[in-house]
């Protein structure tokens, strides 16, 4: 059971000596308990204290982290059941499956589009992170090629390998090197074999259940062999036995602390489905519904730029704002006599209004103040965009070296302002821009410095 602050600081040296960063002994415990920090970051506790506190303090989902050393995903790691408890920790990985039965060229495109399809969102690159080599034919020699092909055309692709034979999954893992792959998996009848992989490997291992029992059985195997980071398929093919399976398994972790299923999952919609659209509908589903991991028979931007954008949302924390830099963006080349915008750091409204601006074409500096990525209105009514905070950043922001006039456009939100900002910024004119960002293109190609 989770300890509380109170707790941990009973296990602490009460010495307040500040080592850890946080100035007193309760309020490093109170930080512990919330999950915010490490039990680690204190050097000075006791490693039989640290044992306890860091089991006690553990996510009841296991982080499992494969990849690497440059590119690693991270799945799991879950404390709640619903997003707005706190909020869910690590994206269902995406991944698409090659086969060593496939022809070249379509392996060739599957890597292709693994490559290619990317898309930035709100500042943040959306794309798949695994690739999922499957051994179809026994052949070790050729499984072995493919995940050298596969190294090779995706650089930042994470692997999972799939077979039933240990001697070709270790084959795999060491053409892996230093990025480590899943390992997938181990069954009732050869977890022995494949727990000696993973530890002499050091990756993790998934349990291949023939239903949920069944992987529960196996996960018990492996953990009394030694094995501690495991991913789990319960064996489901169906949507609704994925579905049903993933709820049990993660309220079964979170409600009950039931270890044998505190891993996070994967699934496989390829194999539910020869129809793409229903494919990506199961995945949609999956992603909604708990999956550590979805594996799809192909990636094509329709289906997977959805897929992406669920997952962004479903994933953002709730709690914290999306924010971008307080800076000066110079937008389409800007000079010393283009216009100067300024807005709030919501990444949403930086990103409309730096959309709007580049489209107009209209070189133009946009200065973006942080309000602590609050909207235009609410971080006026919340007083963190109000006249003296704007004309300070102003002051040290650097606009003035940029630019040789001295005329500021505002957001037409904030236009009861004006007067309060020219009495705090004497030598600028205070502009009142158009409320909506849509307007900007036709407001900017009209504007003309004061002269
Ligand atoms: S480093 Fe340890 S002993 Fe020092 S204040 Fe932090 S928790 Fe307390």
């Amino acid at each position: 059971m989770a300890l509380t602050g109170i707790q941990i600081l009973k296990m602490l040296p009460k010495t307040n000596c500040g080592d850890c960063g946080i100035p007193t002994c309760l309020a490093f415990g109170m930080k512990v308990a919330a999950g915010q920090i490490s039990i680690e970051a204190c050097p000075h506790v006791s490693e039989e204290a640290k044992a306890t506190i860091g089991e006690a303090s553990a996510p009841p989902i296991r982080t499992i982290k494969f990849g690497g050393p440059e590119s690693e995903i991270a799945l799991g790691g879950e404390t709640c059941l619903y997003r707005h408890e706190k909020r869910f920790e690590h994206p269902t990985g995406i991944g698409v499956l090659v086969a060593t039965d496939m022809a070249a060229d379509e392996i060739d495109g599957r890597i292709q589009r693994f490559n290619s399809l990317r898309y930035e969102r709100v500042g943040v690159m959306l794309q798949a992170d695994i690739i999922a080599v499957k051994d179809a034919s026994g052949d070790e020699a050729a499984f072995v090629a493919l995940v050298e092909k596969v190294l090779d055309g995706a650089k930042d692709a994470k692997l999972a390998l799939m077979s039933g034979s240990a001697a070709t999954l270790a084959a795999g893992a060491k053409a892996c090197g230093e990025r480590k792959p899943l390992l997938y998996g181990a069954t009732a009848d050869n977890a022995e074999e494949m727990a000696k992989v993973a530890q002499d490997t050091g990756c993790p291992l998934a349990v291949i259940g023939k239903n949920l029992d069944d992987a529960i059985a196996v996960s018990e195997q492996l953990q009394k062999a030694g094995c501690k980071d495991l991913v789990i398929d319960t064996g489901a093919r169906t949507v609704r036995a994925a579905f049903e399976d993933n709820v049990v398994a993660r309220r079964a972790a979170i409600a009950k602390k039931f270890k044998p299923l505190g891993f996070p999952t994967i699934t496989f919609p390829c194999e539910m489905t020869d129809d793409p659209l229903l494919e990506a509908m199961v995945a949609s589903v999956l992603i909604a519904k708990y999956a550590g991991i979805v594996i799809l028979s192909d990636l094509q931007g329709d289906t997977l730029f959805p897929l992406l954008l669920e997952r962004l949302n479903i994933y953002t924390d709730p709690q914290r704002p999306m924010v971008v830099e307080e800076d000066i963006y110079p937008i389409n080349g800007p000079a010393e006599d283009s216009p100067v915008v300024i807005t709030c750091n919501f990444s949403l409204t930086y990103f409309i209004v730096s959309g709007e601006i580049e489209g107009s074409k209209v070189p133009t500096w946009l200065l973006i103040k942080d309000t602590e990525g609050l909207s235009v209105l609410t971080a006026w009514a919340a007083g963190k965009f109000g006249a003296d905070l704007i004309a300070q950043f102003m002051k040290k922001s650097g606009i003035e070296d940029k630019v040789k006039h001295r005329e500021l456009i505002i957001p037409g939100y904030l236009a009861t302002i004006k007067g309060e900002l020219e009495e705090e910024l004497p030598d600028w004119t205070i502009t009142i821009g158009p409320r909506e960002a849509g307007h900007l293109p036709s407001f900017l190609k009209e504007w003309q410095p004061a002269a």
